[in-house]
């Protein structure tokens, strides 16, 4: 048995969903009924094409237990769309990402590690992406543009694991401040990814999330791209811009809260299985963190030349009640705590969570 718990990071854009449930009109799926994926075989639409990728035993029922029909509802990274109108939804907000240079090298990495994106009308959320079966799942309601938005975000995730999953042998308070950087760094990407396509004529996912929970982060990296000397290296701006985004993200104590409270579900979750937390065996250093912010051989962050990543300026901004939680989950990661039988609150219960791993948390 390893340490690892099965990875995650969860897209909290229930800042953002009501007001794009608001805008969007795109129509439900027709229900199916005979949509179980079958491990180790290929499904295949009408026309022959492939769909989704032979599934390695154990991940296709995993995924049908999230996703109703996956035969009519999702789309390989790298596949071609068939008839269903949630194929087509997915390959028109994949086709838009292509747009981006870096959107595009994050769909290969997605198709080269066999990642499934699945339109899901039963989440809460606006998107997610769950690494231990390496699903997208993006809000079935979201808007046209809404959807490039969210999908940029969960390919940037698709990078960070297993590398930057949540593991046991951290200390608690390493694990929040990795879920942070996680978010953090998939949000300045994604907006990179947004500038990269609003330059090359797909202006509509910038100006609509502009409209979310997120539009300082879009601001934060205009601003950056605006200071910027004229005639300087483009990349080397965009580069900039992206720091500038990913240091926003810090910024505003409701998002940090927010963030943090799903992370300290999951941590309680943990505290709770079958394995529980165990006393910590690591730390994070800053070396181990800034390979998070390198994509396409490129680094947003130069080493060395700022802040550590580990440093207090990261972990801080968490709430009282937060701050509470996790000196209590810390204490019970204590071995003197866990035999005196410490007691954690319960976590709000996540069926959809339970019903695969208590540890499991959405990114
Ligand atoms: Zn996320």
């Amino acid at each position: 048995m390893h340490l690892s718990v099965a990875a995650t990071c969860r897209h909290i854009a229930k800042i953002a969903l009501a007001g794009w449930l608001a805008l969007a009109a795109v129509a439900l799926p027709a229900a199916s009924t005979d949509a179980e994926s079958t491990p180790g075989s290929l499904a295949s639409n009408e026309q022959g094409q492939t769909l989704v990728p032979a599934l390695e035993r154990g991940r296709a029922g995993r995924i049908g237990r999230i996703i109703a029909d996956p035969n009519q509802t999702c789309l390989a990274a790298g596949a071609s769309a068939g008839a269903a109108p949630a194929q087509i939804a997915i390959d028109r907000a994949v086709g838009a990402i292509e747009a981006s240079p870096l959107g595009a090298w994050l769909l290969r990495q997605a198709r080269a590690r066999r990642v499934l994106i699945c339109l899901d009308p039963a989440t809460e959320l606006a998107a997610y992406y769950r690494a231990e079966i390496r699903l997208i799942g993006i809000q079935t309601g979201l808007a046209t543009a809404a959807k490039a938005v969210f999908l940029a975000h969960e390919l940037a995730h698709v990078l960070q694991h297993p590398g930057y999953s949540n593991n046991r042998s951290f200390p608690v308070h390493d694990l929040v401040l990795m879920h942070r950087m996680r978010e953090a760094t998939a949000e300045a990407i994604a907006t990179r990814v947004l500038w990269q396509m609003r330059a090359r004529g797909r202006p509509e996912p910038w100006e609509a999330k502009l409209r979310t929970g997120y539009r300082d982060i879009v601001r934060a990296f205009a601003s950056a791209m605006g200071n910027a000397p004229a005639g300087g290296d483009a990349a080397a701006q965009e580069l900039r811009a992206t720091r500038a985004a990913f240091e926003r993200w810090f910024a505003w104590s409701e998002r940090l809260r927010q963030y943090d409270d799903h992370m300290l579900d999951h941590l309680e979750r943990i505290a709770r299985d079958r394995q529980g937390l165990i006393p910590p065996q690591r730390t994070l250093t800053d070396v181990f963190l800034r390979d998070i912010t390198r994509y396409a051989g490129e680094t947003f962050l130069d080493a060395g030349a700022e802040r550590p990543l580990t440093d207090l300026h990261y972990r801080s901004g968490l709430s009282a009640e937060n701050a509470a939680r996790l000196a209590r989950i810390e204490d019970a990661s204590d071995p003197a705590g866990a035999e005196a039988g410490l007691a954690l609150p319960k976590a709000g219960p996540d069926p959809a969570e339970q019903a695969l791993d208590p540890a499991v948390l959405r990114d």
